[in-house]
C-alpha cells in the first residue's frame, strides 16, 4: 500500500521535473509540484477528519494508501469501542438489577453524604426515592440526631440501630462502607428480630431482677435481726449468719447493678442532662477508695482539673468512675499506687484511672466490657465484684458520646481511660490542663 503513496509523490516530483526541463526553471516548478501536493494532503486530510466526525460509513476513505489504512484501523476501532459499551451497559443493567432486587437497602452517597443512587428496598425502608431525592442529603431525609453524627463522622467499622422512618416498630442495623472516589455506600438492614430477641432477654432480666428485689430485701432484714441478736445463738451459727450475710449482700448488689444495666440499656442517650462538676464527686469516690482499700493501704493521687464540668447524668457518671477506681483497689496488691485524673485537652474531657496492679492480658480486651466476662475463672472475684462494672461503664460511657480506653501490661498495671467528646464540655479552667506524663 505505501508503495501507492510513494509512486503517487515519484509522479508528482517527474512532473515537475518534466515541467522545470521544458522551461529550465527547475526551483520554480518544484515549488509548484510541492504546493500542488500540500493542497491535496490538506483536502484529503480535511476529506478523513469529515469521515471520522461522521462515525457512520464504514466504507474506507478514498485515496487508496496510508488514508485507506487509517480509516480501517479507525473504524476497528470504533467497533470494538461500540461493542465493549454495549457490553458495560448490559452488565451495568445486570447489577442495577441485582442490587434492586437486594432486601437491604442499599444507597450511594458523595462525599457531602447526598443521594447519588438507590434501590427499592431504600424506598421501603428509609423513605429514599431514587431518582426523585438525586442530589438530598441523607441527613435531610432522614432527620435523626445519631444518623446525623453517624454519617458525618464516616463511621465505617461500626454499624449503627436506628428505627425505620417508613415502618413502624421496624430496626436497621445501617453500615457506611466508603468505595470509589470519596463515594459511600449506606447499607441499612431489617435487624427487627434481633432487636425484639434482645429487648426479650433484657426485660427478661430486668423482670427477674425486679422479683428477686424484694425477696432479698426481706431476707438481708431478717438476716441483719439476727446478727443484732448474735449473742443468743449458739456460737457455731455464728460463721453461718456472717456466710449468709455476705452472699444476701452480694445478692443484693447483683440484683442491683442489672437493673441499671437494663435501664442503662434502654436508650443510649441520658434522659436529663445537666453540667456535672467532676472533680467535686472525685473526691468522694477517692473516699470511699481509701474505705474499700482498708489494710491494704494503697497509695491515692488525684489530680483534677477544679471547673471542669461535661453534661450527662451525676448518678451515671458517678457509677462508672466508681467502678474503674474500685477496680484499681480490687486488682492491685496491697500499697499499689493508684492514680486518678480528670483534665481536657483539644481531643475533650478525660477521666483516667491508672494502677500498678495486675494487669489484663490482650487476649482479653475484646471481650472485658461484656456482662460477666471473666479474665480468668481461676481469678477471684474483687469483694463484692458482680463481673457487671466494665459492662455498666461501657453503656453509661456510650449514654454520654464517650469511649473507653484501655491500656493494660500483664503483671505491670492498667490504665482505663474515658474520653468525653470537646461538645460534651460545658466550663473548663481558662488554661486547660495538660495530661500529666
Ligand atoms: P468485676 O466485678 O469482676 O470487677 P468488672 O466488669 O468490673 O467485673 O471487670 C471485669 C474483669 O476485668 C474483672 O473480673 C477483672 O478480671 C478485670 N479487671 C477490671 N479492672 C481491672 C484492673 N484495674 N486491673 C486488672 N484487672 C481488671
Amino acid at each position: 500500500m505505501l508503495s501507492k503513496d510513494f509512486w503517487r509523490l515519484v509522479s508528482v516530483s517527474f512532473a515537475a521535473l518534466m515541467i522545470g526541463v521544458a522551461s529550465s526553471a527547475y526551483a520554480l516548478s518544484f515549488c509548484a509540484g510541492a504546493l500542488v501536493y500540500i493542497l491535496w494532503l490538506h483536502r484529503t486530510l480535511a476529506g478523513l477528519l469529515n469521515w471520522v466526525r461522521d462515525g457512520k460509513t464504514h466504507e474506507p476513505h478514498e485515496p487508496p494508501g496510508v488514508f485507506e489504512e487509517i480509516t480501517i484501523e479507525i473504524d476497528y476501532l470504533r467497533e470494538r469501542h461500540k461493542k465493549r459499551k454495549k457490553k458495560l451497559a448490559a452488565y451495568l443493567k445486570q447489577f442495577q438489577q441485582a442490587t434492586r432486587a437486594l432486601p437491604d437497602a442499599t444507597v450511594v452517597l458523595d462525599e457531602h453524604g447526598a443521594v447519588q443512587w438507590a434501590n427499592e428496598a431504600a424506598a421501603r425502608y428509609l423513605g429514599i426515592r431514587w431518582p426523585d431525592d438525586l442530589g438530598q442529603r441523607i441527613t435531610n431525609l432522614i432527620r435523626l440526631p445519631k444518623l446525623r453524627d453517624f454519617v458525618r463522622d464516616h463511621t465505617a467499622s461500626t454499624a449503627l440501630e436506628i428505627p425505620s422512618p417508613t415502618i413502624p416498630n421496624r430496626f436497621l442495623s445501617v453500615l457506611l462502607a466508603p468505595y470509589g472516589a470519596a463515594q459511600w455506600l449506606f447499607v441499612a438492614r431489617d435487624v427487627t428480630q434481633l432487636h425484639r430477641a434482645n429487648q426479650i432477654r433484657s426485660d427478661f432480666v430486668a423482670n427477674v431482677s425486679h422479683e428477686l428485689r424484694t425477696p432479698i430485701t426481706v431476707f438481708r432484714g431478717y438476716l441483719e435481726t439476727l446478727q443484732d441478736q448474735r449473742n443468743l445463738a449458739p456460737p457455731a451459727w455464728l460463721p453461718v449468719l456472717d456466710q449468709l450475710h455476705a452472699h444476701a449482700n452480694r445478692m443484693q448488689t447483683l440484683v442491683e447493678e442489672l437493673l441499671l444495666l437494663s435501664r442503662l440499656e434502654q436508650d443510649d442517650q441520658v434522659p436529663n442532662p445537666a453540667p456535672v462538676l467532676v472533680s467535686e464527686l472525685l473526691s468522694n469516690l477517692v473516699k470511699q477508695a481509701r474505705a474499700l482499700s482498708g489494710p491494704r493501704d494503697h497509695l491515692f493521687a488525684l489530680e483534677a482539673d477544679p471547673v471542669l464540668q461535661v453534661t450527662g447524668s451525676e448518678s451515671e457518671l458517678v457509677s462508672a468512675f466508681s467502678n474503674l477506681i474500685f477496680n484499681a483497689v480490687n486488682y492491685t496488691p496491697a500499697k499499689g499506687l493508684i492514680q486518678i485524673r480528670w483534665y481536657a485537652d483539644a481531643r475533650g474531657a478525660h477521666f483516667e484511672v491508672q494502677d500498678n496492679g495486675i494487669g489484663i492480658g490482650e487476649e482479653h480486651l475484646e471481650r472485658i466490657t461484656e456482662r460477666f466476662y471473666r479474665v480468668d475463672s481461676s481469678r477471684a472475684r474483687g469483694p463484692g465484684g458482680t463481673g457487671l462494672g466494665l459492662a455498666i461503664v461501657k453503656h453509661v460511657l456510650l449514654r454520654h458520646g464517650a469511649t473507653l480506653d484501655i491500656r493494660t501490661k500483664l503483671g505491670e498495671g492498667s490504665t482505663f481511660r474515658c474520653d468525653f467528646p470537646p461538645s460534651t464540655i460545658v466550663a473548663q479552667a481558662a488554661l486547660p490542663l495538660s495530661r500529666p506524663a
